[in-house]
């Protein structure tokens, strides 16, 4: 077999097609395009509309087994796949994925672009700042975070009337509300136009939010894991006359902005959704809102071009959506619902086509394991958007089922332990308990599960046969070997055949949870029938939030569960499939904009560090010819 170079060589081995091409080819008119140079274009909503009547191609769901640290290929198959079924069986065939953080691209080895010949290109441009998405959703949570701010200074200084008459001044004898105002007014019930007519009692209601700084859960952002940044004290300048208070930065993808822009079906959900993001309680327990505090439509406008996907391409040519990448750590780590949205019609077939015949594919990813990413995407994407998918493709490696086995810790940085690289069918087939409990989550759902065994060189003929069996033992429709890292699309021409049988077998779809159960039941439910806990454990403090959220009328929203990705548990030494544990419940955070609770089942750093060696070390510009090069 012949070497595989590293991931940066093979992507700049390859020239680019113009994506003007690669629109041209999916029937998508300049008109519709809006280009960021020769190689990434934003694609208009209105194709939405123009495709509508169209049949929906089929949706296939990526997610793998419970990882090692290593990762174990989830974004390469979704490349390979999509690649196979494009350039290899003649389909339209999307890849949808997120876009790269730019913290862990300088930090810990980072990105999602796939890995060898199955890759987004060119990789530097999607590992960066790509078209601006996530500068413009830390524009935009950071503005709502100096309106708090300054909000609350100004309430403090002034009694209510003349607060108002600031908030609504007269100029040239007239005064009228801001638009951002009439929100808030409609939802006092206060129906007037006229700011001059508004009683004493209107007034005060009106124009004090009374915001209790020690319930503020607005955090700012930014794109660096600086993790310095973790706890700060605002407002330390003799400007703000001592109205100091600690508070902290997020990584900008963990920013509930982000999760917005991943779940809004299109700009007037997006509106929505960021006015009614809560930002703390006021001082008589209600929530404050981003419409309250007038900001919503600012939050709109500096995200309005964020909404808009991002064309670019696979290695062999066939398009990638890149939009969207919310924080697996504590969202639900998927990619955008409007791109896979766009990406269903455009890869759907018109009425006087025979579908099966003619039908495209949009092939997309669930970060971590399937029953964290997994079970957030049927849960809470698919629950917003009304869309389901036909198949899900499960990713098993032999190296992290004979760690569920009981092989050696594997460890990034470090070589690998004998274990992993001569043949031990043994370790395996005991690992392979995991693999059967990610199936059998999958199939909970009633979509067909194909398991992919994403070969490495050193997987023997046994252990592959092994995998094989044992998934189909435990209720795949389909297992199958496939070599995309190494051979691109064709390596993984097998699979795509897979997926396209099992698409066309019959779903029976179903939530694990109906939401409008209580917030402990939709966690106790996850734990129990996911995880395969005896339970969950509440803290105090998560006691009370629920209690809060409860009662404040968010307990219908379903619940996004952060743990660690290295175990079906919440303790990452439990490999294989443990049951019998209680998952420690200890935080409770509502995210109303994007449409569901989160509860940390684990300390969760919700903004990264870096290594003592990070990333960035390497990372330079060819002086010649301008290029980056030392990414990966
Ligand atoms: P995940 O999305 O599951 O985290 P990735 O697709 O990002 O995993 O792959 C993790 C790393 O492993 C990448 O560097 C990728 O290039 C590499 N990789 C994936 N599949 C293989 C394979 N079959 N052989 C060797 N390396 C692989």
């Amino acid at each position: 077999e012949r070497p595989v170079p590293s991931d940066i060589a093979v992507s700049r081995a390859q020239t680019p097609k113009n994506v003007k091409v690669i629109a041209r080819e999916l029937g998508i008119s300049e008109r519709e395009l809006e280009l960021y140079g020769a190689h990434k274009a934003k694609v208009n909503l209105d194709l939405l509309q123009r495709l509508g009547h169209r049949r929906d191609g089929k949706y296939v769901l990526v997610a793998g087994i419970t990882p090692t640290p290593l990762g174990e290929g989830k974004s390469t198959t979704t490349m390979g796949l999509a690649q196979a079924l494009g350039a290899h069986l003649g389909k339209i065939a999307f890849a949808n994925v997120r876009q790269p953080s730019q913290g862990p691209t300088f930090g810990i080895k980072g990105g999602a672009a796939g890995g060898g010949y199955s890759q987004v290109i060119p990789m530097d441009e999607f590992n960066m700042h790509l078209t601006g998405d996530i500068h413009a959703i830390t524009a935009a949570n950071n503005l709502l975070a100096a309106a708090i701010e300054t909000r609350m200074f100004h309430e403090s200084t002034q009694k209510d009337k003349a607060l108002y008459n600031r908030l609504v001044p007269r100029k040239n004898g007239t005064r009228e509300f801001a638009p951002a105002m009439f929100r808030r007014l409609k939802k006092l019930g206060i129906d007037k136009t006229n700011p001059d007519d508004l009683t004493d009692g209107e007034i005060a209601k009106f124009a004090r939010l009374d915001i209790d700084p020690d319930t503020i859960t607005w955090r700012r952002v930014l794109d660096v894991n600086d993790r310095h940044l973790r706890q700060v004290t605002i407002g330390q300048a003799p400007s703000e006359k001592g109205h100091t208070r600690v508070t902290g930065f997020d990584i900008s993808v963990a920013s509930e902005c982000m999760a917005v822009l991943a779940l809004s079906n299109d700009l007037a959900d997006m509106r929505e959704r960021l006015g009614r993001m809560v930002i703390g309680s006021s001082r008589g327990g209600d929530p404050v809102t981003c419409d309250d505090i007038g900001a919503g439509g600012a939050l709109t406008a500096l995200m309005k071009d964020a909404i808009k996907p991002n064309l670019m391409q696979t290695l062999e040519g066939t398009p990638v959506f890149v939009h969207a990448g919310p924080f697996a750590n504590i969202s639900i780590g998927a990619s955008s619902v409007i791109a896979d949205r766009l990406a269903l019609k455009l890869a759907g077939t018109e009425e006087d086509e025979v579908y099966e015949e003619k039908v495209g594919y949009v092939v997309t990813e669930a970060g971590f394991d399937f029953t964290m990413g997994g079970e957030r995407f049927f849960n809470i994407k698919c629950r917003s958007s009304g869309l389901c998918p036909d198949v899900v493709v499960i990713v098993a490696t032999v190296r992290a089922l004979k760690v569920h086995g009981g092989g050696p810790e594997v460890t990034a940085g470090a070589a690998l332990p004998e274990a992993y690289r001569t043949e031990n069918v043994e370790l395996l087939k005991a690992g392979c308990v995991n693999l059967a409990k990610h199936i059998q989550n999958a199939k909970y759902y009633g979509v067909p599960v194909v398991v992919v065994i994403n070969r490495f060189v050193t997987d023997t003929e046994a252990e592959i046969n092994c995998v094989r069996e044992e998934a189909i033992k435990a209720g795949a429709e389909d297992a199958v070997e496939a070599s995309h890292w190494s051979n691109g699309g064709l390596g993984a021409v097998e699979l795509a055949k897979a997926v396209i049988a099992s698409s066309q077998k019959p779903k029976n779809f179903r939530f694990l949870y109906e939401a409008d159960l209580s917030i402990v039941e939709k966690m106790e439910t996850i734990a129990k029938e996911m995880y395969g806990a005896a339970g969950i454990e509440l803290s105090e403090l998560a006691k009370s939030q629920v209690e809060t959220y409860t009662r404040q009328g968010f307990g219908h929203l379903p619940v996004c569960i952060a743990k660690t990705q290295y175990s079906l548990s919440h303790d990452p030494n439990l490999k294989g499939a443990p049951t019998g544990f209680f998952v420690p419940i200890r935080d409770v955070r509502l995210s109303p904009g994007a449409g569901y609770l989160y509860a940390k089942a684990a300390d969760i750093q919700t903004i990264p560090g870096l290594p003592t060696a990070p990333g960035y070390l390497n990372v330079d510009v060819n002086m010649e010819t301008g290029e980056i090069q030392g990414l990966f």
